[in-house]
């Protein structure tokens, strides 16, 4: 019998107490909730922003404690699953979140059908369902940090590599780890310029365990084809440099890379990719083949 949460909390931080605690290596269910905290519906999504309570966004379900976890170790969260548990996918952007704000007097949400593995965006488009988590990390060792905006402990990365079948390497700052999660997104492409994906509810289902002596850097997502340092900045000029360091490092020192040769290679092999683009810090990450090294 697998452990299951579903408490939501609102922040990463070590002051939240663990919902469930479970030993490295263990499997374990989230229950997650929408970006939006479920207050847009099918019925008020045309009127959705009346009484709409922007303290309730981005709920995380967690916050795990992974026993035998202490600071300094990584944690690898593998994502064995992702089910959709609503029919439903809430659409946003406006004056208030995305790219083009200057377009919007207001805030206007969708919901969109996800019917037989499609998002049914219109009559026409059906965008293929691919889910993802928008939201995963550990708390930090400093001040919490609101589960809106990304950084090294992850948080609201947005990247839509974190699919099932994926594992996310997180550090571990305060012991335990406490880990949280969600933020679920149907479909979304990199940068999420609106704002938002099809957000809609799931349960994730991972395994943890704890690594020792990892030298890895965090944020890390390795997929079957690619190893992907993710970093979070003010800018994308930023984010990119980062992310760019972050592997050279990772080929420095697992695979015995000069930095010459490191710098090289992810220029002529490694794409450099945008998370995201509408958080509070951008989100990017390089995607280096498993496949040459
Ligand atoms: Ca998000």
């Amino acid at each position: 019998m697998h452990t299951t949460i579903k408490q939501a909390n609102y922040t990463f931080s070590k002051d939240n107490a663990p919902v469930a605690s479970v030993p490295g290596g263990s499997v374990v269910k989230f229950e997650s909730l929408d970006a939006l905290g479920g207050q847009i519906t099918r019925e008020n999504a045309q009127d959705g922003f009346k009484n709409f309570d922007w303290n309730a966004v981005n709920p995380a379900t967690g916050p795990l404690f992974v026993e035998g976890a202490v600071p300094g170790d990584v944690l690898r969260v593998e994502i064995m699953d992702i089910r959709l548990t609503s029919d439903a996918g809430v659409l946003l952007t406006g004056s208030a979140l995305g790219l083009c704000k200057e377009f919007f007097d207001d805030n206007i949400a969708r919901v969109v059908d996800i019917k037989g593995g499609y998002v049914e965006f219109s009559p026409d488009i059906k965008i293929p369902v691919r889910p993802m988590i928008g939201v995963i990390g550990t708390a930090p060792a400093g001040e919490p940090v609101n589960n809106g905006t990304p950084g090294e402990h992850g948080g609201n990365m947005d990247c839509r590599e974190i699919i099932a079948g994926a594992a996310v390497y997180l550090p571990v700052n305060v012991e335990g780890a406490l880990l949280s999660m969600g933020d679920v997104h149907a479909a979304m492409a990199d940068g999420e310029s609106c704002g938002t994906g099809a957000e809609t509810t799931a349960e994730i289902t991972v395994k943890v365990d704890v690594l020792k002596d990892c030298v890895w850097p965090t944020p890390f997502v390795e997929s079957a084809e690619h190893y992907m340092p993710l970093a979070s900045a003010a800018t994308a000029d930023e984010a990119i440099s980062r992310a760019v360091l972050h592997g050279v490092d990772f080929l420095m020192t697992t695979r015995g890379m000069s930095r010459y040769d490191a710098i090289t290679f992810i220029s002529l092999a490694a794409d450099v990719r945008i998370c995201q683009v509408v958080d509070p810090l951008i989100t990017a990450r390089v995607n280096i083949p498993k496949s040459l090294i």
